[in-house]
């Protein structure tokens, strides 16, 4: 730059967030949010930069500003959240919406030609800003995402998006991005023309002084034509496609989606004044709903498991082993080397498994290729970081071996026992068990203060999840060292205490139970899954039974029913299945018929081999009561055993290991939201009435008597 002169403006919160740079008739509007990670838009930072602006839009001397960001790997993140925590109303809700509408309109009003130059993550407000003006360019950095992923906190882009985006892209392109949350690399927002130019971090604002140079950028061109002035009758269709598609995926249990239709339909009759005003409406009611509110938690909670509770610091990890190379080893294996720099080396008994392990694992890659998610020679880089053996060969080189052999406490301390003969000090052993307490396996261990659970969910691929088990001598540093693997994998982590089935298995024992005393009871599959797919599940426990395999769930039910006898009582259903050799989709022989790999329908055979005569649909909501407090039972014990530390972290594990529907917030939030004293009362009518299981387990009943909440009884302090 030749002549600079920095101009730090009004301040917001604890110093200023930008900085207004001028080069010649250049500014440059820098956000740099003091003692934050990441720029996002609060109330203060929205009035700074109202008054920025103000300025600029007087300085005539200007001919151009560029909007960027000093942090790194962020342009800016979106709104600031915790604001949606403390709005008290609808009112105040559109205060805030108007204001940031206000502001960018502003943006969008300056004299001078304006670019935003994107380097990072351009995100909700973010993206509406760089909206507001004439040009985009963005880096080619893997941290550069632009997109609006506001639905996913059960609100949509109101500072402007909702109406402004049809116009820049095109309805369909813009459809896509709003309803599903959707974010794009810098190559697919230039295909979509969300940004005008992908360059090199090096030459960003040299290029955006490029297109400042180009003048302000002529309105209602390209794309917008077709939609805008087209035919209102394509425009009927495709919202009409858009609206099915919005039900079919969220059976109605999220407004946002369909809100954020109404008002792209409406602004793209009315023009963007009318839309944004429409867009500030209907956003304001969204935000102080249950909805919005429970996804707005899930936000926060999402955001404090990143932070490790511990203070211990995690080891570097730049080679880890995998045991066993069956379903959960080739997932393991291949999400390593997809998402961290360390090596893999799989283990596994026959190399017809390490076959089916590495097979597994190129197929999760070859549909990355085919999604032109990755290149070609990408996939075989990191394919090439798996190596494979049948013997103990590098293995001493291991900082964590992740054990994923079969489900046998004998066998997994075998090959725990193998692994110390031959590891480096202080190497890591994670253990997949999905019930099996690590003290047991470790109780044989050299080293059990680097033995700790490493619980991953299937597919290993898709499951958000991972639980961090701590045994009775698990060190800190075994903790935050697999934690912190984990987090690399792109996954969850909660951190649990010892016990068997952890938590989320704990919880799903009665639930998979229960689902086989309904069928015992004459309930039909398919409206018993039904019944908890409206409740909101991804799919009913029928159809779980049948993903998980028979068999691995026939192992699970016997190691909990043995560990704690009559709360798990079990059905006769699933050891009925599996003596009858159904093992559920992987042999295409379950409770449903398969084609190609493909569920179709109930096999009526199984009422026959279960001796029902005439399977009759359920009683939907008897059925999802029964489902839902056999679980809110068993977890009450898993809190006041400490199995996990408080029910915010329960709610966030059965969120991301089984898909408990966020926008009820989670098991406990739900239980909750029913009243512990009703919740008690109806697993006292139940336990008299369809067996002592429902026996209310003394926690949830002291909390219900004094008309407590899991919410507050079970908070971190
Ligand atoms: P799997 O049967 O598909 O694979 C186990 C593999 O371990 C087989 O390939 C077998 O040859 C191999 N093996 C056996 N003994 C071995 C040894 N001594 N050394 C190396 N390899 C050996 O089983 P899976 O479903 O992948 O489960 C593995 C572990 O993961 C189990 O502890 C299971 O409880 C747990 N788990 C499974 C799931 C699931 O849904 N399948 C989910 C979470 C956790």
């Amino acid at each position: 730059m030749t002549s600079v002169a920095e101009v730090p403006h009004s301040a917001a919160a604890g110093g200023r967030a930008f900085i207004v740079q001028r080069d010649g008739d250049t500014a440059v509007v820098w956000f740099d949010l003091p003692n934050e990670k990441v720029n996002k838009f609060s109330t203060p930072v929205l009035h700074e930069l109202s008054s920025v602006v103000d300025e600029l839009a007087s300085a005539s001397e200007l001919r151009s500003v560029i909007f960027a960001s000093r942090k790194s790997g962020i342009f800016i993140a979106g709104a600031d959240v915790t604001e949606f925590t403390t709005v008290a109303g609808p009112e105040q809700a559109r205060a805030y919406v108007e204001l940031g509408q206000q502001v960018f309109t502003k943006v969008a009003n300056l004299p001078q030609t304006t670019v935003a130059a994107i380097d990072g993550a351009c995100l909700g407000g973010g993206c509406e800003l760089a909206l507001s003006c004439d040009w985009r360019v963005m880096t080619d950095s893997p941290r550069s995402q632009i997109g609006l992923p506001e639905v996913k906190l059960g609100i949509f882009p109101a500072w402007g998006g909702t109406s402004k985006l049809p116009r820049l892209i095109g309805l369909p392109a813009a459809l896509d991005i709003v309803l599903n949350g959707r974010t794009l690399d810098a190559k697919r927002a230039k295909r979509t023309g969300l940004v005008d130019e992908v360059v090199e971090r090096g030459i960003l604002l040299d290029t955006a002084r490029k297109f400042a140079a180009r003048g302000k950028r002529k309105r209602g061109s390209g794309r917008t034509k077709f939609y805008i002035e087209g035919n209102p009758l394509a425009r009927n269709v495709i919202f009409g496609k858009a609206r099915k598609a919005v039900l079919a995926q969220t059976r109605g249990q999220y407004p946002a989606p369909l809100k954020a239709i109404e008002v792209m339909e409406y602004a793209m009759a009315n023009g963007v004044a009318r839309g944004m005003q429409r867009e500030a409406e209907e956003a304001a009611k969204l935000v102080s709903n249950d909805v919005a509110q429970n996804l707005v938690r899930l936000f926060f909670l999402m955001e404090s498991s990143k932070k490790d509770p511990l203070a211990a610091k995690p080891a570097d990890v730049s080679y880890v082993g995998v045991l066993g190379a069956g379903v959960m080893g080739g997932g393991i294996a291949q999400l390593v080397a997809d998402k961290t720099d360390a090596d893999v080396r799989m283990r596994d008994i026959a190399w017809k498994a390490i076959g089916g392990g590495m097979k597994a694992a190129a197929k999760i890659w070859k549909k990355k290729v085919e999604r032109r998610r990755m290149t070609r020679g990408e996939m075989q880089r990191k394919l090439a970081r798996i190596t494979a053996t049948t013997d103990w060969s590098g293995f001493s080189r291991a900082d964590v071996v992740i054990e994923a052999v079969v489900e046998n406490l004998n066998i997994k301390r075998q090959v725990l026992a193998e692994f110390e003969a031959v590891e480096k000090p202080g190497a890591i052993f994670a253990t997949n068990t999905s019930t099996i307490p690590i003290t047991q396996i470790a109780a044989e261990a050299k080293h059990p203060e680097n033995v700790v659970g490493m619980h991953f969910f299937n597919p290993v691929d898709r499951m958000p999840l991972v639980e961090v088990i701590r045994g009775e001598k698990t060190s800190d540093a075994a903790m935050v060292t697999v934690a912190n693997l984990a987090r690399k994998m792109g996954k969850t982590v909660v951190y649990c205490n010892d016990g068997p089935g952890f938590v989320v298995n704990r919880i799903l024992g009665p639930y998979m139970n229960e689902s086989g005393f309904l069928i015992e009871e004459g309930n039909s599959i398919e409206s018993l899954d039904k019944a908890m797919v409206d409740f909101g599940m991804p799919m009913g426990p029928m159809a779980l039974l049948d993903e998980v395999g028979i068999d691995v769930a026939a192992k699970v039910a016997g190691i909990l029913s043995e560990a704690f006898g009559a709360r798990m009582e079990k059905s006769g259903v699933v050891e009925k299945l599996y003596a009858d050799g159904r093992y559920g989709k992987k042999n295409g022989k379950g409770l449903y018929l398969y084609e190609h790999g493909k569920r179709t329908k109930p096999d009526a055979s199984v009422y026959k081999l279960l001796g029902i005569r005439a399977p009759h649909p359920a009683d939907e909501k008897a059925v999802v009561e029964r489902m839902l407090l056999a679980m809110i039972n068993e977890a009450s014990l898993i809190l006041d055993e400490k199995i996990v530390a408080t029910a915010a972290e329960l709610d966030l594990a059965m969120i991301m290991g089984t898909g408990f529907p966020p926008f009820r917030g989670g098991l406990l939030r739900y239980a909750d939201s029913l009243g512990l004293p009703y919740v008690l009362a109806r697993l006292d009518e139940l336990s008299s009435r369809v067996g002592p299981r429902f026996a209310p387990n003394a926690p949830l009943k002291r909390l219900a008597e004094r008309d407590g909440k899991f919410h507050q009884a079970y908070a971190r302090s």
